[in-house]
């Protein structure tokens, strides 16, 4: 018994000292909401081409990207390939070069945008960006100058697809080879964003963990009173029908019209939750002066 009673203090101790470095993205409207995919295989596709890589290393990068993602054998989340899709189509992810007008922050190197319902948390298609318009890219595996703005396309795609399946920036990370992929910053060349470490598995398996329901990173708070005492529910006020028909036939027609509110399919759509768009790239990392190394948001 005495033991056992070590066991729960110990467990609640380890509980309580738990601290996790990844970050959920989170309902613009509700901060207790987390983001998340409710179905396990992902669609995505190619709209808008790269103008400075080969197609094939674009695509080659841009599966090996996704792929790091469905490795780790705790979760069970997979990623379907299509091929080149309209950008037009929002029943499918994209990944998009952009080289013309770049209409977010200029020291984004790429950034995410999703769709998600604000009262469910529930994301429904989702856009990775890529700024070509002011940086350069490539395979820093067949070589890569550190001192010009160029960037390792394979580490900044796998970056914006934890995005993509709901993860938000590590708020701790200390521009080592070990830093979570899901740190903000991306260095010319840096190639260690291409492999997902500990700390990104563990919230890709805290929100799609193999075999079960979606996870969320928040607890719904608690109410502070949750009870309501002695509620009645009905429509038997009417104390008469020749004495208050008037009454009686009005909370009839009352319950008749919520009724139908109840069943109306229409009005079911109608009260489905509002889709709003979101950047998954808003950090909150400012760029020190200090900085030595040319490193750039993601
Ligand atoms: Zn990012």
């Amino acid at each position: 018994m005495r033991r056992s009673a070590l066991y729960v203090c110990v467990l609640v101790a380890s509980l309580a000292g738990e601290a996790r470095a990844f970050e959920c993205k989170l309902s613009e409207q509700y901060d207790y909401i987390s983001l998340a995919w409710t179905k396990r295989s992902i669609p995505y596709g190619l709209t808008t081409p790269s103008v400075q890589l080969d197609p094939n290393l674009v695509v080659r990068s841009v599966n090996d990207a996704f792929d790091q993602w469905s490795r780790p054998d705790c979760t069970d989340i997979r990623f379907e390939f299509v091929g080149d899709v309209d950008k037009e189509r929002d029943d499918v992810n994209k990944v998009e070069f952009v080289s013309g007008a770049w209409d977010h922050a200029s020291d984004a190197v790429a950034l995410t945008r999703t769709t998600y319902g604000v009262e469910d948390g529930i994301i429904r298609v989702a856009t990775i960006e890529v700024n070509e318009a002011t940086y350069q890219f490539l395979d820093a595996s067949t070589g890569c100058s550190p001192d010009s703005l160029t960037y390792d396309i394979t580490a900044v795609l796998t970056h914006e697809v934890g995005h993509l399946i709901g993860l938000d920036h590590t708020k701790f990370f200390t521009r080592v080879p070990s830093d979570p992929t899901m740190a903000p910053e991306v260095a010319p060349c840096e190639m260690d964003k291409r492999t997902i470490e500990e700390d990104d598995i563990e919230g890709l398996c805290l929100l799609y963990p193999a075999g079960e329901p979606p996870g969320h990173c928040k607890r719904i708070p608690a109410q502070a009173d949750p009870y309501v005492g002695n509620t009645a529910f009905g429509c038997s006020a009417a104390r008469g029908w020749d004495s208050d028909h008037g009454s009686f036939m009005f909370l009839a027609l009352l319950c008749a019209l919520i009724l139908a509110r109840k069943l109306s399919p229409s009005d079911n759509v109608r009260r489905r939750a509002p889709l709003r768009r979101g950047s998954s790239c808003s950090t909150t990392h400012s760029r020190s002066s200090s900085h030595t190394s040319p490193s750039k948001k993601l």
